[in-house]
Parts: C-alpha cells; structure tokens; sequence
C-alpha cells in the first residue's frame, strides 16, 4: 500500500509560504551584498555558491534562483560519522569539481546544529584560499553550538529543541521530498 510522505507529520514548523518568503529575502540580501562590496575576487570571476548534499538541495534550488548575479554553483558532500564519540570527524564524500583559490565562495547548508560539520567544512575550504569564504543556512540551532563558527545568512532560527524534517532534511533519509519544515510524530520515531 502507498502511503503519503505527510502521513509521520505531528505538524508544520515552516511552512512552504515562509521559506519562500525568507528565500527571496535572503536573496535579496546576498545579491545586494555581493554588488555592494562582499566580492574579494581580484578577477572578477562570478561567485561560487557551494550546496551542501543532500540537505541542502531544495534549499540551493530555490536560492540560487533568488540572486540577481552572475554565479556558478558546485556541490559538495559530506557525512558525519562515529557515534558521538568524535563528532568532529566529518568525511567528504564528494569533493567541489573547480579550484576555489582567489574566488568569492558561498556555502549553503541546511541546518547548523554543533557547528562541527561546518567547521571542517570552514577549516578545509580556507586552506585552498578563496577570496572570500561566507555561509548561508537555512536553519539555525544557535543553543546546540558546541563549536563557535561564523554564519554569515540564516532563514530561520529553531526556537526550541527540536528534530525537524522537509524541506531537504531527512530522517533516515525520508522527508527530503516535504515542502515544509515539520516535525515527526512519535510513532514514526524509531526506538534507538
Ligand atoms: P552539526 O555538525 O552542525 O552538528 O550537524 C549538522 C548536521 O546535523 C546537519 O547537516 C543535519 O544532517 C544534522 N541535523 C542537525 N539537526 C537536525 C534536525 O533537526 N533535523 C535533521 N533532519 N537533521 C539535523
């Protein structure tokens, strides 16, 4: 039997018409910065908007459809691995297909939760010397920091503590596909 991918919803934390409205802000943000003086790249080459696989994709889609600029756009993956143990071991998976060194590079991520998959993520692209390195999120859980690092664009800040899904956020990689950000109703949780 087919069931819906809203079925596991308890309720809608964002929804559709939020993010699209936040989206086109942030857009606007980001464009008007990178006309007005944000570019570091000596030769003018167009800004580099890396998306983060797999979270960010929605997320990257409609962003980069939100600037008014010349840019090109790469993905990278990565995965976080161990069991908390060491959580700041975080593994490409894959790598960015150009050379970052003397360019304008945006990264865009789903969430930023410890701040350790972005730190790597931070310490590994500066050491190719990009003119510029900044970073948009789409969420934001600035109480989970466990790691200090600089978010330069967030949508949306999660108020409390809680396990979102949609909107390119997985759990066990379903949900991805949700138009919105929503929760997971307690049944739909496996038991760890
Ligand atoms: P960090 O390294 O900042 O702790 O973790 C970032 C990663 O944790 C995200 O890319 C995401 O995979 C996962 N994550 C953190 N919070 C959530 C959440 O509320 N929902 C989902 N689906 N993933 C989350």
């Amino acid at each position: 039997m087919v069931t819906t991918v809203t079925e596991g919803i308890e309720r809608v934390v964002i929804s559709a018409e939020e993010i699209a409205r936040r989206v086109g802000e942030l857009g606007q943000a980001i464009t008007a910065d990178y006309r007005g003086g944000a570019a570091r790249d000596s030769r003018r080459r167009p800004l580099l908007v890396v998306g983060i696989l797999k979270g960010a994709m929605p997320f990257m889609a409609d962003l980069v459809r939100a600037l008014d600029l010349p840019i090109e756009y790469d993905f990278m993956a990565v995965s976080s691995y161990g069991n908390g143990t060491s959580p700041g071991e975080v593994r490409i998976l894959k790598d960015l297909d150009c050379a970052i060194g003397g360019r304008d590079v945006l990264i865009v991520e789903d969430i930023v939760d410890t701040g350790h998959t972005l730190q790597h993520l931070l310490a590994g692209l500066s050491a190719r010397g990009p003119a510029s390195l900044r970073v948009c999120t789409l969420l934001d859980k600035p109480h989970r920091r466990e790691v200090e690092v600089p978010v330069d664009y967030v949508g949306f800040v999660l108020p409390e503590n809680l396990f979102v899904v949609g909107y390119g956020l997985d759990y066990a990689e379903v949900y991805r596909n949700l138009p919105f950000v929503g929760i997971l109703k307690p049944a739909y949780v496996r038991e760890e």
